[in-house]
């Protein structure tokens, strides 16, 4: 029986998770949801952001569902020792599950296509998807350097590096509309080489996959102008990262958001946004992120594919019926999670 371990958090994490929770319970009630701290509360617990009985509850669960951790700027928290602080709960746990795959669903709303910064001509049917290589590349290659008047970073990756990052973007390329874009800077980069032709290989493995190249400048063009035109795009680390955020603007509020990070075994699941300790505790927090990553868990760590496309579509009903503040309406956290619960 599929076991999920609950990780609420800090902030407005435990509004935006408690509200997931109902919707999971409702569409698949013969899960086993096992909440524990994590982050801040679980310092205040346990002494720990990522303490021993949150660990060892991971082992063997099919999945993660986290809402957000850290404070408010003037938090004592950001006082303590670096390992104590919240943050480094969330890293530790990312690492723990060795979560190499990080997906991110980027979609304009029918009905919200208003609140886009982009004209709601080229807003309307924005619906892709980012699969970013998390554990490699410039950030992590340890051929660094720095002295006083040069300085270096290396981006480096493996076939097999590639390969596992990639298998998760075709087989979403699958599930969805079938085309895959592969992000690279082959004309000037050996490692961006690799990667061409190791995707490359990988495509005939997946007959019923288009895929196509195109370059990193080209794609952030493109996103912006002619978004539509995307499904499933698979970059490496620091090009990922530099898009998905560029990509987090397109549906107006980070509310929305929610993302996927995928491994070896346990999948973890939350919201792009953060604490936001702005609105924390007024139950006013748009927890369409969280239910949309409670989605992406049926898909992904599941198997669940047809309650996932259920629950999201009932998050389209209600957020058209009911928005949030963040989207210009007035209904509170509890408001939207009823709505999403009748849509169902
Ligand atoms: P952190 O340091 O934890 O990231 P933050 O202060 O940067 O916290 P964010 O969570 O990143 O806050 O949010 C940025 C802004 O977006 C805040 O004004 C916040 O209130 C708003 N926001 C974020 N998530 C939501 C949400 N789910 N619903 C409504 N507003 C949100
Ligand atoms: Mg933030």
């Amino acid at each position: 029986m599929a076991r999920v371990v609950v990780l609420p958090g800090d902030g407005i994490g435990p509004e935006v998770v408690g509200a997931a929770l109902q919707v999971l319970r409702e569409v698949a009630p013969d899960v086993t949801l096992e909440e524990h701290p994590i982050g801040g509360a679980a310092f205040e617990a346990a002494g720990d952001p990522f303490p021993p009985g949150t660990r060892d509850a991971l082992a063997g669960a099919d999945a993660a569902l986290l809402g957000t951790v850290g404070g408010a700027p003037d938090s004592a928290w950001n006082h303590l020792p670096r390992p104590q602080r919240p943050e480094s709960g969330l890293l530790r746990l990312r690492q723990h599950l060795g979560v190499f795959a990080n997906l991110r669903p980027v979609q304009v709303m029918p009905g919200l296509e208003h609140l886009s910064p982009l004209r709601p001509e080229i807003a309307a049917g924005v619906d892709l998807l980012i699969v970013r290589e998390l554990l490699g590349g410039a950030y992590f290659d340890p051929r660094r350097g720095r002295g006083e008047d040069a300085a270096f970073n290396t981006i480096g990756y493996s076939r097999a590096e590639i390969e596992r990052v990639g298998e998760h973007a075709f087989r979403a390329a699958q599930e969805r509309r079938g085309v895959l874009t592969s992000v690279d800077k082959a004309n000037v980069l050996e490692v961006s080489e690799l990667w061409r032709d190791t995707v490359t290989a990988q495509a005939q493995a997946y007959p019923r996959v288009t895929l196509n190249h195109e370059y990193v400048d080209s794609v952030a063009t493109l996103l912006v102008t002619r978004p539509q035109r995307y499904d499933v795009l698979l970059t490496e680390n620091l090009f990922g990262d530099i898009l998905s955020d560029l990509a987090a603007v397109l549906p107006g509020s980070l509310g929305l958001m929610p993302s996927a990070s995928l491994g070896a075994r346990t999948g973890l699941y939350e919201p792009v946004h953060g604490s936001a300790p702005d609105i924390a505790g007024q139950g006013v927090a748009n927890p369409a992120g969280t239910i949309l990553s409670a989605a992406l868990l049926l898909r992904y760590s599941l198997g669940r594919g047809s309650e996932a496309d259920r629950v999201e579509a009932a998050v389209r009903t209600a957020l058209a019926a009911v928005p949030t503040r963040d989207l210009g309406g007035t209904a509170t956290t509890a408001e939207l999670t009823a709505a999403v619960l009748r849509a169902l």
